[in-house]
């Protein structure tokens, strides 16, 4: 197959970070465009010019670009669909929406970190737990649901106590004020029969997740963080299916071991087309009072992981007692001062790499007023003409 053919092909796995819908297939690829050298140009019609996911739109189209053999560079200049490009885009997205608005009460544009890695102890729930916290000290809703249905350590770890509540027949996660923002919690270890649980294999956990998806009220948040089990399974998938937004954050130690079984999951992730958003090194190299240098776990594994497979090292968390004792206490360490590694985790992710909808503001907004009337509870006039099918 010719190169601009392959190079297609694979674009057409890159969702648009908002819609969650193939950018091929939303029309946005104008041309791509190769050299002799190699040297290959993408040309990207955005829905709305001004589009602040434009680097990361960059980012996944030029990974995708690079994989494919011949290709030297990769160059993405970006464009505004026109009108009628524009209808199309959206008609497709809002058939997408209303297959999707059936199911879950995540709104399609509120961005999902689902918090994943290799395998167990590494601190992927502590990571949870202290993002979520730290998203929710910038002012922001944050739900949070531990899918990690044999694991479950995310509710104590923040300290939220159930029972939870049914609402209009609805499951109501457990409500926690953190400083300006909010937690809404629905974990199992909130909920009453949780030994039973702990027997529970395949197709019931998927079930249940999917459950905690649909048959709870999660309007109103900004962002669902999702602590998932580690490896390779069937839960990252059913999440992905019901939600459109779903990005995968992979945490891992310094340690051979652990960045081993890490890219294993990567690479799961990506063969599922799901979003790779980035590494989280945890237990890092800490320093002692006297100066000493304590590193049981290795160096540098994250930053080599993160290179390996083409996404950033989002944080890199040293190795801290009193973020267990805090953890154990129910009192995450991402409430004290600036929130230390976790409070710039979450301004990283909320000023780059996964702005929450209203901030995003191309396609995400105008997807949810869409998935609000397809729902029958909108108001009228916040349906966006374009989306009615008038020219602008
Ligand atoms: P996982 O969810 O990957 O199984 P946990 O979040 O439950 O891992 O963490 C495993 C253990 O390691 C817990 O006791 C936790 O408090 C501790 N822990 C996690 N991160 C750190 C860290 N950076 N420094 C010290 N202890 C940590």
């Amino acid at each position: 197959m010719e190169i601009v053919a392959q190079i297609r092909n694979r674009l057409a796995d890159v969702p648009d970070p908002e819609l969650g819908i193939s950018v091929v297939e939303l029309g946005m690829i104008d041309e791509v465009s190769v050299d002799d050298a190699g040297d290959v140009v993408v040309r990207v019609a955005l829905t709305t010019a001004g589009c602040p996911l434009r680097a990361q739109l960059t980012r996944d189209v030029r990974e995708a670009a690079r994989g494919v053999a011949g290709v030297r560079s990769v160059r993405v200049t970006f464009g505004e669909m026109d009108a009628a490009a524009r209808r199309t885009a959206l008609e497709r997205a809002r058939r997408a929406a209303q297959e999707r608005q059936a199911v879950t009460t995540v709104a399609p544009s509120v961005p999902v970190l689902a918090i994943a890695s290799g395998k167990g102890g590494v601190g992927k729930s502590t990571v949870a737990a202290n993002l979520a916290v730290a998203l929710a000290r910038l002012g922001h809703v944050v739900g949070v649901l531990d899918a990690d249905v044999w694991g479950f350590s995310l509710a104590r770890l923040l300290g939220v106590e159930g029972p939870v509540e049914a609402v209009a027949g609805r499951m109501r996660p457990v409500r926690r004020p953190v400083g300006p923002g909010e937690l809404r919690v629905l974990a199992m270890g909130l909920l009453a029969q949780e030994e039973r649980a702990l027997a529970w294999r395949g197709l019931v956990v998927q079930k249940a997740v999917a459950q905690f998806l649909e048959d709870a009220d999660w309007s109103g948040i900004d962002y669902l963080v999702v602590d998932t089990p580690p490896g390779t399974g069937d839960v990252p998938m059913t999440l992905a299916r019901l939600l459109p937004r779903l990005g995968v954050v992979l945490v891992t130690t310094p340690s051979r071991a652990a960045t081993g079984v890490a890219a294993r999951t990567a690479d799961f992730a990506r063969g599922h087309h799901l979003r790779l958003l980035g590494v989280v090194e945890n237990m890092a190299p800490a320093t002692s009072a006297s100066g000493e240098e304590f590193a049981p776990f290795g160096r540098d594994g994250g930053r080599e992981l993160a290179e390996s497979l083409g996404v950033e090292l989002l944080a890199s968390i040293p190795l801290d007692h009193a973020l267990a004792q805090a953890g154990d206490e129910g009192r995450p360490l991402a409430l004290e001062g600036d929130g230390g590694a976790f409070g710039a985790l979450a301004r990283r992710l909320r000023d780059d790499v996964a702005p929450p909808a209203g901030q995003a503001g191309c396609s995400a907004r105008l997807l949810d007023a869409l998935a609000r009337a397809v729902a029958g509870d909108g108001a009228p006039g916040a349906f966006p003409g374009e989306l009615r099918g008038q020219s602008s």
